[in-house]
């Protein structure tokens, strides 16, 4: 029986762990059935508890974008180990991974290191806070910063209306000082401006959002949130968690050639292990406790297996000048391969791509913010999620989520991804 040992796993799990998962959509509740239970990973592989293989288009959701037990991270992580795993003192390598971080990604000159994505976008919104002395923050509908309490905010009803929370246990105190934009609409980011004279202290925004499938910015979206940024006084945050170390060297300020003034990292810069950064210029980062007012802090902030982990990740990056040219070919290749397969199996679809990050949506209207994507099929997504699983092509278990492209996959798993896509979709 296919996923036999994961079933039996998950009602076990079911019994100890809220939902049997210690991360919601993990749960394949927007799909349905049984999540898998992976045993191990190698390259573009994971290997389940009943030892199937699929090909992987998650990567943990981001990180491995070298492939799975990559050998420079793996002899990292284990020769640090044997000197002790955490010590709550500064250690050598965390100036390290800093130094190389600073010289590969534009505009920051300080970074700090903290153990997740969520814990970086809390501290950037502290911090940007702090430094402007304004309390109120403009997000964008559909981008996700992690789950601290001023994102975790639904949509109000008319533009300029103050968020409510779209989770119980955020106060509403707490939504009323974040703001709803919606992506590539500039309009409904003036407007806010209007309407909150002098008390915007951030634009927080995923640069290419990827927590509602892939979304690129369109019409120089990113340049003129930075100009509105400029006439404000108010700080511009990148969450570069996805995007960091994956669109480019220097991310997406790079790639669209847009600065940020505070830019938030996860997922890659770990190298798999629980790692996320904030990083700015010093003039903002020395805002930050012990030298400035604003209070930050972590037991194993900078600890030395994430950070050995993080730094032989960058290494590799930082050493590699064809890696994100092979990421991009390979990506267009996929691309290439799914359209003419859906066009040519009469499907209604939208593709978004960003270098190897890439989406497909079961619908016919462009998909360029929230509302365009939660017009995409549900029922078929479900169906296309279960009949890839089946036959070994491991995608995000929601149309929500972006295909994270790893350099390990060869142009044969990409063939046979394109050829169970035509299978499936015939
Ligand atoms: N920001 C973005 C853009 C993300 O995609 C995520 C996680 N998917 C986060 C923040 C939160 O990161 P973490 O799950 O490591 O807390």
């Amino acid at each position: 029986m296919l996923y036999k040992r994961s079933s039996e796993l998950f009602v076990e799990a079911l019994k100890y762990i809220p939902g049997g998962v210690n991360s919601p959509v993990r749960a394949f509740k927007s799909v349905g059935g049984t999540p898998i239970f992976i045993k191990k990973a190698s390259g573009a592989y994971l290997f389940d508890e009943d030892d199937k293989r699929y090909i992987d288009y998650i990567n943990s959701w981001g990180p491995m974008i070298l492939g799975h037990a990559y050998q420079p991270v793996i002899d990292a992580v284990i020769e640090k180990t044997k000197l002790g795993t955490s010590f709550g003192t500064p250690t050598e390598i965390e100036t390290e991974i800093a130094k190389l971080a600073v010289s590969m990604v534009p505009n920051i000159d300080k970074i700090r290191f903290v153990n997740s994505g969520t814990e970086a976008c809390m501290s950037a919104v502290r911090l940007a806070r702090g430094y402007t002395k304004r309390e109120k923050i403009i997000k964008f509908r559909g981008c996700y910063h992690g789950h601290s309490d001023s994102f975790l905010i639904a949509a109000g009803s008319g533009l300029s209306t103050f968020g409510v929370p779209s989770s119980p246990g955020v106060t509403k105190g707490t939504a009323q000082d974040t703001l709803l934009a919606n992506f590539n609409d500039l309009n409904s980011v003036k407007e806010l401006f209007q309407a909150n004279k002098n008390e915007i202290a951030a634009i927080i925004i995923e640069p290419v959002a990827g927590n509602m499938g892939c979304v690129p910015p369109v019409n120089n979206f990113l340049q003129e949130l930075r100009s509105i940024c400029d006439e404000n006084g108010t700080l511009l945050i990148f969450d570069e968690v996805m995007t960091g170390f994956r669109l480019a060297k220097g991310g997406a300020q790079e790639l669209f050639n847009v600065t940020a003034d505070i830019v938030c990292f996860g997922k890659v810069i770990g190298g798999g292990l629980p790692v996320g950064a904030f990083a700015a210029r010093t003039e903002i980062m020395d805002y930050l406790a012990p030298v400035g007012p604003v209070y930050q802090a972590g037991t194993l902030s900078g600890n030395p297996l994430a950070m050995a982990a993080g730094l032989a990740m960058l290494q590799s990056i930082n050493n590699d000048a064809e890696l994100f040219n092979r990421l991009e070919e390979k990506t267009a290749y996929l691309e290439d391969g799914i359209r003419k397969i859906l066009t040519a199996n009469n499907k209604t679809f939208t593709v978004n791509r960003v270098g190897s990050m890439i989406s497909i949506f079961f619908c016919e209207n462009q998909v360029e913010n929230y509302e365009d994507a939660s017009k995409a099929d549900t029922p078929e997504f479900k169906k296309f999620f279960h009949d890839l699983l089946e036959r070994g092509v491991y995608i995000a278990p929601s149309s929500y989520e972006t295909w994270f492209i790893t350099d390990a996959l060869s142009y044969e798993d990409l063939d046979e991804t394109i050829r169970v896509i035509n299978e499936v979709t015939k």
